[in-house]
């Protein structure tokens, strides 16, 4: 509260060098977190979030630490690595697979670059493809994104994103679909230039966004993928939206995280490199945004009063579980609507950042690639972001695409161990 206080006569205080940051997210340091529930989750997500902490690792048998989810992503990994060190099966770092190799018709192993040197390697039950999709690749992302401006310039994606893997693939014959489609998730950029996702920060009370004209478009607390496809939709409906706007009052600011900055703290360079504008009235950061000034702050009155009925007329946001699940519970009455009113105003400009592509090769059920007939080519299979994803242009939920992943490369090995023994 004291830190709140402090913000609200001066929001740059904080740059006075004895000054501490507040805690991360002024919620999460209340009385929930501590009696073992996290308060910026409802009660059943509380529930399932304690149950979670309970369970024991299943390589040491002790409970997982409950200090980060990073913890529960890494034992993921390392219980994958247990098992086929388990069955020594050898892992190769450093190795680039650079063809595939096919006789007759069948996929029986792979070339591959290691140390200097070109291998051939027999693979007799087949070749799974788990090489993820091609955000990184600039030339295929123009290639495949038809009408959507995109060659990967605001991609999250790991750097081996690359696809050339893929490419072999379509080369001996395999069919592809969804190639225009992509992970995405709103970026903003930086001061330093590099992007970072905008997830809670546009679903909480007092945040909009806006197209370049200032108006409202969507469902600003909808999936981070429905973001994406929005923006690229009202790019091509009304030749603007990539990017669009997020704006936000300082009651936001001091209250929420925002691109990972403290609630409260928003650090020089954010307003100086350009990256962030702040203005005392909405009509002033319109024009420093290149905003029509009357258009946003129309909309912004039109949303405000929705924020006070709690009914967004407009586009239903906080109607649903997921855009609650992203608001802050603590908001009366509803989650994700908070009047835009305590000046100063920010702005950050969006991008349609993707974590990866989602789009590549169709595959039947059994994970089996399938060429430009239907057909399956034997021998190869392929899962994650190297195939077409199994729920189309929808992520219903976080994991989604790490969860599909890991289950079709399980279905792919089944498959392939009972092709040997029959
Ligand atoms: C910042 C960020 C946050 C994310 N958050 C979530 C989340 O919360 N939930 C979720 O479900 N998903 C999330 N994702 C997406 C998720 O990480 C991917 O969907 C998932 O990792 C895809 O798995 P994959 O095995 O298909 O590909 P990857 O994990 O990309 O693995 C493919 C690997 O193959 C390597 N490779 C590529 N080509 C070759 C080659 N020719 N030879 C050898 N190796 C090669 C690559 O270097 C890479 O290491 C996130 C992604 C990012 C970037």
């Amino acid at each position: 509260m004291r830190a709140r206080a402090r913000h609200r006569s001066r929001p740059d205080r904080h740059q006075a060098p004895r000054r501490q940051a507040p805690p991360l997210d002024r919620r999460s340091s209340r009385g929930p977190h501590r009696r073992g529930g996290r308060a910026d989750l409802d009660p059943g997500q509380r529930t399932q979030h304690a149950q979670s902490h309970r369970r024991r690792s299943p390589l040491d048998g002790r409970p997982p630490s409950r200090t980060s989810h990073d913890l529960q992503r890494r034992l993921l990994i390392a219980q994958l690595l247990t098992v086929l060190q388990r069955r020594g099966v050898p892992i190769w770092t450093r190795t680039e697979v650079v063809d595939l190799i096919q006789e007759d018709g069948r996929v029986v192993g792979a070339v591959m670059q290691r140390d200097g040197r070109r291998l051939r390697v027999r693979a007799g039950e087949g070749v799974l493809i788990a090489s993820g999709g091609f955000a990184r690749n600039g030339d295929m992302r123009a290639k495949h994104s038809r009408d959507q401006p995109n060659d990967g310039q605001w991609t999250l994606a790991n750097p081996g994103d690359s696809g050339e893997l893929l490419q072999r693939a379509i080369e001996r014959g395999a069919a592809t679909d969804l190639m225009d489609e992509a992970w995405w998730v709103p970026a903003l950029r930086k001061p330093d230039g590099t992007l970072a996702m905008v997830i809670q920060e546009r679903a909480r009370p007092g945040a909009i966004i806006v197209d370049p004209g200032g108006s409202r478009y969507f469902n600003e607390a909808g999936s981070s993928m429905e973001v994406g496809q929005h923006m690229y939709r009202r790019q091509r409906e009304t030749g603007s939206g990539v990017p669009s706007w997020l704006i936000i009052d300082s009651r936001h600011r001091s209250r929420y995280l925002f691109a990972m900055m403290p609630p409260g703290f928003t650090p020089k360079k954010w307003l100086t490199s350009g990256a962030m504008k702040r203005a005392g009235t909405l009509a002033g950061l319109a024009r420093d945004c290149g905003i029509d000034p009357d258009t946003l702050t129309a909309t912004v009155e039109r949303f405000n009063r929705f924020a006070v009925t709690g009914n967004d007329e407009d586009f239903g946001r906080g109607l649903s579980a997921h855009d609650r699940y992203m608001g802050d519970p603590t908001h009366a009455s509803n989650p994700c609507l908070g009047p835009l009113t305590k000046p100063p105003f920010f702005a950050v400009q969006i991008f349609p950042g993707d974590v990866g592509t989602s789009g590549g090769l169709l595959c039947d059920e059994h994970s089996r690639v399938l060429d430009v007939h239907g057909d399956p080519i034997p021998g190869l299979y392929a899962t994650g972001n190297a195939t077409a994803s199994v729920m189309g242009r929808a992520y219903p939920a976080g994991g989604a695409s790490i969860g599909a992943t890991c289950v079709f490369a399980y279905i792919a090995g089944e498959h392939a161990a009972a092709q040997k023994l029959r």
